[in-house]
């Protein structure tokens, strides 16, 4: 729609300046728990456009602030954005910036769009199986000048040989993605509670953003752009308010059952998981449950 033209993208230098958080903070010398918040789109690129030319890239920041507004009011967490206004930001980016944040879990918000203006609903994406092994591959093949990979567990895959480098990244983006599934699940039943679901599972696809293998990482359509009462619907303050609300919620009951190691969040849980008391008819697995 523009016709020909020059495009000249100006980076911030500070997007380029992160610097590791460093991990202990303000929660008593525990780390919080990271969540790095990614509002699609933007700039040049305004995502899907639908009726009454409502932009995904501007309803999918609102909804980003107000998550993390929500995320960084609870103690032991702390949340940071790709990006906090309307500019342009690549793919590789977003997820450079999770890993410089050392994110423990990557939240990438969005909105759907197609052709029909009936299609409605919600959905949660995580990352397939075959993109993560294209991503590994990748990452092999570049290791030897990328020093700082699977940065949250300190292993440099350039120090080891080809065969134990590749049951490393395997061992890591297995885990990163059943937790991924994890919290997607979490995040999608509490959605179902205040939106209508497009599917009742987490689906799987290749998004480029999902690829991090050393960070747990979802994709959440909020609705359908294209669809004329969801598209006025999150237009809304009040229902991006509501959608960052569940997103929250079903984050918070993730971590809350599986706190990161090192956290607060986790000297916090294990404190009061050891109060739990037996009660007649518990099963094996139950008790189980209640003392992890
Ligand atoms: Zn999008």
């Amino acid at each position: 729609s523009y016709g020909d033209r020059l495009v000249v993208d100006l980076y911030l230098s500070k997007v380029k300046e992160y610097k590791p958080v460093k991990q202990i903070n303000s929660s008593g010398g525990k780390r919080d728990v990271i969540v790095v918040i990614d509002p699609g789109h933007g700039g040049e690129d305004p995502g899907a456009i639908g009726p009454g030319k409502v932009r995904e890239k501007n309803v999918v920041l609102s909804i980003s602030k107000e998550l993390a507004r929500q995320i960084n009011a609870v103690k032991g967490y702390r949340a940071y954005l790709t990006r906090e206004s309307d500019y342009f930001i690549g793919l590789r980016k977003r997820t450079e910036i999770a890993r410089k944040r050392n994110a423990d879990l990557f939240v990438s918000v969005h909105a759907d769009a197609f052709t029909r203006p009936q299609a409605n609903g919600a959905s949660v994406f995580a990352l397939s199986k075959k993109g993560a092994s294209s991503e590994a591959a990748r990452w092999l093949a570049k290791r030897e000048n990328a020093s700082d990979l699977i940065g949250g567990s300190g292993v440099n895959l350039g120090d080891h040989d080809d065969m134990l480098a590749s049951v490393l990244l395997d061992l890591s983006s297995t885990a990163s993605l059943r937790a991924s599934l994890s919290v997607g699940d979490r995040v999608l039943q509490s959605l179902g509670g205040v939106a209508r679901l497009h599917k009742r599972q987490v689906e799987q696809a290749g998004f480029m953003v999902l690829k991090s293998p050393d960070i747990p990482s979802i994709l959440v359509e909020t609705g359908f752009i294209s669809n004329p009462t969801e598209s006025r619907r999150l237009n809304t303050r009040s229902y991006q308010r509501k959608i960052a609300g569940s997103i929250s919620k079903g984050v918070k009951s993730y971590f809350s059952d599986q706190p990161p190691i090192g956290t607060w969040l986790a000297s916090n849980q294990s404190k009061s998981g050891s109060s739990y008391t037996v009660k007649k008819g518990d099963t094996l697995s139950q008790i189980a449950h209640n003392n992890a």
